[in-house]
């Protein structure tokens, strides 16, 4: 059996409702991704090229807060941050607060296959960037109206809800192949009105993006402080590895009750060593979807 599952992150919705026509963009944005993915183990791929595969599609999707239409600093730019982790190797790598990179998740790869590194940060990010050829645009390239117009709201008080369907809008994808590997990948702009410099859970190994082989594969999002805190990704996989839970219970745990307790909340999509999928979340809504080789394809809000 192989499996895919995704997210374009996890929040609130807004109070009045996304129109047909907004949901339906989102839909297949999600479909687009997802059968990206798909397609990739579909052929024989690893999961480790298929959740790059889905992450790299939601980076260049304006609808999604990662890559282009990141969410905005405090001061207006974007910082993003991104990780990958294979499961059948424990090898990962990550990129954090990184204002030139087309596809992070692809920088990410990069530090992990090329680099002695799991995270580089920053100028050194980028200027291995650069060593490697990677394609670089200008911060501008990832600001759209709709950030600005988020930034604007947050920055006179208000609430994010009354524009964007979610705050957050992190992408995530987490896959098996058919050997039994899995691979998780986790992109983001990180939150909203953030301080320059915050660096999020999404790039952390352990806290937004975890994956080892015969225990399962996890992405997160949500409020990242909480997951850090909680080294949530981690914990899932601890609590299937150690404890003998379902990845279900172990998701389901990690989210309604430890987070919780926090006082945080936010989303996460998991794959077990058998190819079963969790997606689950504390908050309102999550963009998610999800199929596997049983021909279960599935798309949500
Ligand atoms: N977890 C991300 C962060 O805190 C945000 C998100 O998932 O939407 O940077």
């Amino acid at each position: 059996m192989y499996a895919i599952a995704i997210h374009g992150g996890a929040g609130g919705l807004p109070a009045r409702g996304l129109s047909a026509a907004r949901q339906q963009q989102y839909r297949e944005a999600l479909a687009a991704a997802l059968d990206e993915g798909y397609g990739v183990l579909e052929h024989g791929g690893s999961s480790l090229e298929a959740v790059i595969a889905a992450v790299r599609v939601l980076e260049d999707d304006p609808l999604f807060n990662s890559g282009r239409g990141a969410a905005l600093t405090s001061e207006g730019g974007a910082e993003l941050d991104a990780a990958v982790m294979d499961g059948s190797t424990l090898r990962a790598g990550a990129v954090a607060a990184v204002r030139h990179v087309r596809h992070p998740i692809e920088l990410a790869r990069r530090v992990m296959e090329k680099s002695r590194h799991v995270l580089l940060v920053g100028a050194g990010a980028e200027e291995f960037a650069l060593e490697e050829g990677f394609e670089l645009v200008p911060n501008v390239y990832f600001r759209t109206a709709e950030r600005q117009a988020e930034l604007d709201l947050l920055r006179g008080g208000r609430s994010v809800s009354e524009l964007m369907p979610s705050s957050q809008g992190t992408v995530g994808a987490v896959a098996r192949d058919a050997g039994g590997n899995l691979a998780a990948a986790t992109s983001t702009g990180g939150m909203a009105n953030k301080r320059p410099g915050r660096v999020g859970d999404s790039p952390i190994i352990g806290a937004g993006t975890y994956a080892r082989n015969g225990v399962c594969a996890v992405s997160a999002t949500g409020h990242g402080e909480y997951f850090m805190r909680l080294v949530a990704a981690h914990h899932v996989c601890a609590s299937v590895e150690y404890r003998g839970v379902s990845l279900a219970e172990a998701v389901r745990e990690t989210l309604h009750e430890r987070l919780r307790a926090l006082g945080g909340a936010g989303g996460i999509i998991a794959v077990d060593a058998d190819g079963r999928i969790s997606l689950d979340f504390s908050t309102e809504g999550m963009f998610r979807g999800a199929r596997d080789s049983s021909g279960m394809r599935q798309i949500a809000i």
